[in-house]
């Protein structure tokens, strides 16, 4: 068995080394003949013009001449039947089976024992694995190996045709599928963030100026340790003194001892500094992993954390500054929130990840910025695009590389049509969003970045729905003092003054880390997360809803919402919390304040159910429609793999919801929905129809939102409702609120072109 897993292990990292896809399949078809034993090989690939039509592409122990010439369609021949039928066959006598077809000139009657797999990812046939024999049946090992082998392939191969289709045709249009992440359209330049400076991307490399690179060496060291420090001070306002003691630790191991040492001694022989520094971390982290205490193991986790720094600062020094194109689509294999913050807003023009879906976080924050995000594409050939040309359409997500002038046209065009739907859209903007028959609707912008405060206050919002703190803490290096968070809820309360203003308490944890509190968690969205989090530390917590209680202090705009509510004992111990700054806030004030409404966040399919509970302790609640998704499906909102599942318009979806609005009108507690849901226009729909008439969403969704409002009456909206509650899948409600907005010749608010 042990043996089999290595095997299997081999060929496959061998695989996926290999330069191209005809060097891959090489690889396999002689791995194959030796593993098996077999006496012939072979491997037919999907034409990539034609998916039902597959193409000898590799062979042993057949003629080689007829690589490239042999075809069978879906159902034509064994080759055909296997990848028709999507299962193995496994034949003691192949010529005798009625499927049989010869190919001429293979030499292939003389090996009757025949077993064949297909090759399948993501529910496609991408090929079929033959092995074949002139004696010794295949037994149920083998055809489990093979089995096993083409499926551990399969995604393999797929990435390396796609790659080897796109450098083969660099100058030919090549079209991409992702998901919508973030809507509208872009027409720029890839630019590929160089982000990922890891030991592992360090080549070795031989110097001949050993003082220079000792000098740069120390110089990295030297100002990592100052960092260190300077951190150390900073953690001071907001951190316990033993944690700020940690730093000073980090610089004392850094600046002695047989780190330095054994660099500045990989350098004299002649290594250049990164990859001795490189060498050094990793020997000592193994050291210290290996030990048996659990503390010094997990010390190997600070050396390697210390080393990236330092690594950081090297391979800053050896690096070219980053040149922004003046349309810049950044691209990447997992795109951050924080990436977005390092391009100049006014070159950026869209998003394209491998990983991720809508409702991931630098999605969401695309979607605030008004710039299309095209998220979870596989295979994104990554390090070949830089530089090269892009077309994205955010409403489909899909992309073109080295868009065609046809595509480059259309594209134009629909660029043309949507800044005429946008300037349409701007006559309503100081208009009420109103129902036709009177309804009337808050429409309020999810923030956390300054960048979207004008921009909100511009486009009519009424008001801030929901303020994600942990945008601010993300973007920093250390936990911002209270006397910092003061001034950022200062700014937002008063930008929005005479408004309502929700500041959500931190939600950290999940996809949402936080660069200085790691958190290694097995399942982190089931883990520590949100309110979870601030409740047990809550020095952190009691700084926060400090910070926002002052800066309320005459203004007495804000509202505040707890994240991640799973019960009615998190509620109870956030209110305690909350009522004790109050209290305390008074004294230092020697006077009394208006005391915030207080809020929950129904993200968690439990505080669906206990709704009545929880708002009888609160004074109002926010649907997050992007959590309540993921937990109600048990689909990981930034999985591409299950992205084609996660839908806010599922019936169960919408069915929770309605249950939370009911159980909320009972008790008189207003309902919002701040989830992505609320600025799409389907979902905009559909939230009216339930009666829910205030939501929060990016800024870029409002005037849409309310041009959706405007055309419709609640009446039919409450019928379409039940129309969709009726319906058993989420495309089918999709489908029926789209059909809805095109008779009323709104179709191009969800979509490129008119
Ligand atoms: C949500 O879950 O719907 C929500 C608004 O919160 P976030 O997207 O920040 O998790
Ligand atoms: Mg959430």
């Amino acid at each position: 068995m042990a043996s089999m897993i290595h095997r299997l292990q081999r060929i496959v990292q061998e695989v996926n080394r290999a330069p191209d896809i005809d060097r891959a399949l090489v690889l396999i078809t002689e791995s194959l003949t030796q593993d098996l034993n077999t006496d012939a090989c072979s491997i037919f690939l999907a034409r990539e013009d034609d998916p039902e039509a597959f193409v000898l592409q590799a062979c042993s122990g057949l003629n080689p001449d007829i690589i490239g010439r042999v075809e069978r369609r879906l159902g034509q021949g064994l080759i055909g039947t296997i990848a028709e039928r999507a299962e193995a066959m496994n034949l003691v006598d192949a010529p005798r089976h009625k499927k049989f077809l010869l190919v001429p000139d293979s030499g292939e009657v003389d090996f009757p024992i025949m077993l064949g797999v297909p090759i399948i990812a993501h529910r496609n046939v991408l090929g079929v694995i033959s092995v074949q024999r002139v004696e010794n049946a295949f037994n149920e090992d083998e055809e489990a190996y093979l089995t096993t082998l083409a499926a551990q392939l399969a995604t393999s191969i797929e990435r390396a045709e796609s790659q080897g289709r796109f450098s083969t045709k660099q100058a030919t249009t090549h079209m991409i599928k992702g998901v919508a992440g973030a809507p509208g359209m872009a027409i720029g330049v890839a630019m590929v963030l160089n982000r990922g400076v890891t030991f592992e991307s360090v080549p070795d490399k031989k110097t001949s100026d050993i003082d220079g690179e000792l000098q740069s060496f120390k110089e990295a060291v030297r100002k990592v340790c100052e960092e260190l420090m300077l951190q150390a001070d900073k953690m001071r306002d907001s951190l316990p003194e033993e944690e700020c003691a940690l730093f000073l630790a980090y610089a004392q191991m850094l600046s002695s001892g047989s780190l330095i040492d054994d660099t500045e001694q990989g350098i004299k022989q002649g290594n250049w500094a990164p990859s001795s520094w490189r060498d050094t971390v990793e020997q000592h982290a193994y050291v210290f992993a290996q030990m048996e205490d659990r503390y010094l193991a997990e010390r190997a986790n600070d050396i390697r954390d210390l080393g990236l720094r330092v690594l950081r600062k090297l391979m800053l020094e050896q690096s070219v500054y980053l040149d922004f194109p003046d349309q810049t689509i950044l691209v990447g294999d997992e795109v951050t929130a924080t990436d977005l913050a390092d391009v100049p807003i006014d070159c950026l023009s869209g998003v394209v990840s491998a990983h991720g879906s809508s409702s991931s976080h630098v999605a969401i924050l695309a979607h605030a910025l008004g710039i299309p995000a095209v998220m979870g594409v596989p295979n994104l050939p990554v390090k070949q695009l830089d530089g090269v040309d892009l077309v994205i359409d955010g409403y489909n997500g899909s992309a073109f590389i080295n868009p065609s002038k046809s595509i480059l046209d259309e594209y134009h065009q629909y660029l043309r049509e949507e800044a005429a739907i946008e300037k349409d859209l701007l006559v309503i903007k100081n208009q009420a969003a109103v129902t036709s028959d009177g309804l009337q609707v808050s429409l309020l912008v999810n923030s956390g970045l300054m960048s979207d405060f004008t921009p909100s206050l511009r486009s009519g919002a009424e008001g801030v729905g929901l303020y994600r703190t942990e945008i601010p803490f993300q973007i920093r290096d250390r936990f911002p003092s209270e006397e910092e968070q003061f001034l950022i809820y200062k700014d937002v309360l008063e930008t929005f003054r005479g408004m309502p203003v929700v500041l959500r308490t931190l939600d950290v944890g999940g996809d949402k880390p936080l660069s200085y509190f790691p958190i290694a968690e097995a399942n982190p969205f089931l883990g520590w997360r949100g309110v979870r989090i601030t409740l047990d530390h809550p020095e952190i917590f009691v700084t926060q809803v400090r910070a926002m209680i002052r800066a309320n202090v005459g203004v007495d705009n804000l509202e505040i919402l707890l994240p991640m509510i799973s019960g009615k004992g998190e509620l109870d111990e956030s209110l305690v919390l909350i009522h004790r700054v109050r209290n305390e806030i008074e004294e230092e004030l020697g006077q009394k304040i208006v005391f915030p409404k207080i809020g929950a966040m129904i993200e968690v399919p439990s505080a669906v159910y206990q709704i009545e509970d929880i708002c009888a302790l609160v004074d109002f609640v926010s649907i997050g429609s992007n959590d309540l998704t993921q937990y109600l499906l048990a689909v990981d909102r930034n999985n591409e793999n299950v992205a084609d599942l996660y839908s806010s318009l599922h019936p169960a979806v919408l069915k929770a919801m309605r249950q939370v609005v009911e159980g909320a009108m009972r008790s008189d507690t207003p309902v919002s929905v701040c989830g992505e849901l609320a600025g799409d226009p389907l979902g905009v729909m559909a939230l009216l129809g339930m009666g829910i008439d205030s939501l929060s969403m990016s800024v870029g969704s409002l005037l849409r939102a309310k041009k959706v409002i405007m055309s419709f009456s609640y009446e039919e909206l409450t019928e379409l409702l039940q129309l969709a509650l009726a319906m058993s899948d989420a495309s089918m409600i999709r489908d029926m609120y789209a059909g809805k907005l095109d008779q009323r010749g709104l179709g191009g608010l969800i979509r490129a072109g008119k």
